[in-house]
């Protein structure tokens, strides 16, 4: 062993340990909790860190925080995450490891990153007295519902004490073959926020249009002049969709209603465009409902802010990536409108977010996360329990 480099050594603990992460990672995905209620999961979890010697301390009710010193442990901190929780879907894979929770289903491969995280911290706590460092391993609740579990955990202080000067987390990526992982530097997800406005006017007979204030034709106008803060006040750097999927006139062919109900959502990939737009949105909602007679009410629901992914930590990443991987199993990603509430560790510190690849065509293992028929190769948490260890160890001798 002691011949061998970092990334040969890690390479071996990988292959020998990812027989027993895969079955973690199935017995995770077999009992799934919805978000912020990932009682039973944490303890699992929390038994699994003390099995490899690793004491854990619990945060935000269900989530753990845990360390891993080296030697020298001051010298430097870097945080890995992972999210813990599954989603409201019947799950339609027909495989020993499928849901025994009817109703909830590991969908967004939440399963994938805790075992990972958990067979990295393995790799980690066997080679501690080869590094300089600390390893902090951040498993949190609630990624899939609002305000997000990272945010608990940063208001609880997972940040603090040692704070870290990184934090890296990883997403499975269904479009991504098995065997690649794919970064991008800068901005990589959105903000989404949820947009609620009533409209409002004066119902009566549909035959008599000049006894009524039609709350249909404002909403109509409405959502056309609203497409103007994206088209007209966004600038064209920053990535901005404004979209209305949810319209409700409860009237009929010859009723006007008294008001409708519009819902809709609002992305963009910067925090002070996104705040002048929600203020922008409002003024304009109000004042084309008076100018035709009408009210509104407005509503803008933040949600995640949108994830920047540190450029000098990205690409360190990423050259670890291509060493560890091999250049030729590094792609560059797109930007990606949905939302990370990763992001909120984005804000804080320098982070990088980087995508496992999943995918197996000739396996048929090709659907979308979220879905009822979401599955991956399991050959994906070899490489990505041996990439997330050596990626923080790069980053610790960075
Ligand atoms: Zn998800
Ligand atoms: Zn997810």
């Amino acid at each position: 062993m002691e011949h061998m480099n970092t990334a040969d050594k890690i390479k071996q603990l990988a292959k020998v340990y990812a027989p027993e992460i895969v079955q973690v990672r199935r017995h995770i995905h077999a009992n799934p909790e919805l978000s912020f209620e990932e009682y039973n999961t944490a303890a699992y979890v929390k038994q699994t860190l003390a099995n490899y010697g690793i004491a854990s301390e619990t945060m935000a009710e269900t989530g753990l925080v845990a360390l891993i010193k080296g030697k020298n442990p001051e010298k430097k901190t870097i945080a890995l995450r992972a999210d813990l929780d599954a989603l409201p879907i019947v799950e339609a894979n027909e495989v020993d490891y499928r849901s025994k929770n009817q109703g909830v289903m590991h969908a967004c491969g939440h399963d994938v990153h805790t075992a990972s995280l958990l067979g990295a911290a393995r790799i980690l706590q066997e080679l501690r007295d080869t590094f300089e460092g600390t390893i902090k391993l951040v498993f949190q609740p609630g990624e899939e519902k609002f305000p997000g579990g990272a945010s608990i955990m940063i208001k609880e202080g997972v940040l603090q004490n040692p704070a870290p000067e990184g934090i890296i987390g990883q997403h499975v990526f269904p479009l991504l073959q098995a065997g690649k992982v794919g970064f991008k530097s800068g901005m990589y997800m959105a903000s989404a926020d949820e947009i609620y406005i009533t409209v409002k006017g004066k119902g009566g007979h549909a035959a008599l249009p000049e006894m009524n204030i039609d709350p249909v034709l404002i909403s109509a106008h409405l959502i056309v002049a609203l497409q103007q803060i994206v088209s007209r006040y966004a600038s064209p750097k920053v990535p901005t969709v404004l979209s209305f999927g949810k319209l409700e006139a409860k009237g009929a062919t010859n009723v006007i209603p008294n008001e409708v109900k519009i819902e809709g959502t609002f992305r963009t990939m910067n925090e002070t465009w996104r705040r002048e737009a929600h203020q922008k949105i409002k003024k304009l909602a109000e004042s084309l409902c008076e100018s035709m007679g009408g009210s509104c009410d407005i509503d803008i629901k933040n949600g995640y802010p949108f994830l920047q992914n540190d450029p000098e930590l990205t690409g360190r990443t990423r050259q670890a990536a291509e060493l560890y991987l091999g250049e030729e199993n590094v792609v560059d990603l797109d930007l990606w409108m949905g939302a990370e509430d990763f992001a909120y560790y984005s804000q804080e510190v320098p982070a990088c977010f980087y995508r496992l690849g999943t995918r197996n065509e000739a396996r048929g293992i090709t659907s979308g996360v979220h879905t009822p028929t979401f599955d991956i190769d399991e050959s994906a948490l070899e490489i990505s329990i041996g990439l997330m260890a050596f990626v923080a160890l790069q980053e610790l001798n960075a």
